[in-house]
């Protein structure tokens, strides 16, 4: 695994200046916040390159799993029973069909199989795993739509300007190494009263500071960026979009960010 040196700049603000947080810094891997805004971000990620090569997601999410499994074996049980998992996925084909609306063209980024979008919707995914994004091209041409293999800055480079109803970043921002060249991508492909719906793991949630490293959020190399709902907001506005709370209310002791963008 390649390592790139331990001089990411702050990817929301491009300051060089940042504190060790040796708390969430763990084995080799450099936790870091931004002494200019407090950004938190991962000052040593892996090559991009690299990830594509050795399907390092797909591979990690398995160890994940199965650390969770070890870590936490009666919440996974519960959280893998059918009918929980039945649930949630009715839960967000509701939300996102609320989000874009039936019939609209959507771009699912880091897309994995290509199942998320629901039925009524035409998907579009860009997807760095090429076993991946063989398996939801198939099955997004079938409804119309297709999946693009690259990364998701250059996937997106390769769509149309302003052709697009929505984009879903749904488990990808936290991934991505460069997250504002990203979203100014996802501005250029959108129709100008397109939509995206973000989901991020929530950096300022209530069990990150119960839990410390232990928490859900942490995966060293995989998630690079540790969003709280201020800087989720500064870097959508840099790349021109207002963005609105979906779960303000309890966002607090929420592990997740729910968001929907607008471009402003
Ligand atoms: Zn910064």
């Amino acid at each position: 695994m390649t390592i790139m040196p331990n001089d990411r700049a702050c990817p929301l603000c491009s300051s060089e200046q940042h504190k060790l947080l040796p708390r969430y810094s763990l084995q080799h891997w450099l936790i870091a916040a931004c002494r200019s805004c407090a950004f938190v971000y991962l000052r040593n990620p892996v090559d991009y390159g690299q990830l594509m090569s050795e399907h390092a997601w797909e591979k990690s999410s398995k160890r994940e799993r199965a650390r969770r499994q070890r870590e936490r074996p009666i919440l996974n049980r519960i959280s893998r029973a059918t009918r929980f998992r039945f649930k949630l996925r009715k839960n967000r084909n509701k939300l996102l069909l609320d989000v874009f609306g039936p019939g609209s063209r959507v771009i699912d980024v880091g897309c994995g199989r290509g199942r998320l979008l629901p039925e009524s919707i035409i998907p579009f995914g860009i997807e760095i795993s090429p076993v991946l994004a063989e398996t939801a091209d198939n099955a997004m041409r079938e409804r119309g739509g297709y999946c693009v293999h690259a990364p998701a800055i250059e996937g997106l480079g390769t769509l149309e300007a302003k052709t697009f109803d929505g984009v879903l970043l749904n488990s990808f921002l936290e991934h991505e190494i460069r997250p504002l060249p990203l979203l100014k991508e996802v501005f250029r492909v959108l129709q100008p009263n397109g939509r995206v719906y973000i989901r991020v793991p929530n950096f300022g949630s209530l069990n990150r500071k119960l839990l410390g490293a232990r928490w859900c959020g942490f995966r060293y190399p995989d998630h690079v960026n540790y969003f709280t709902p201020a800087s989720l907001k500064a870097l959508c506005h840099r790349a021109g979009f207002q963005m609105l709370l979906v779960n303000r209310l309890n966002i607090h002791l929420d592990d997740n960010i729910k968001a929907v963008l607008n471009p402003l």
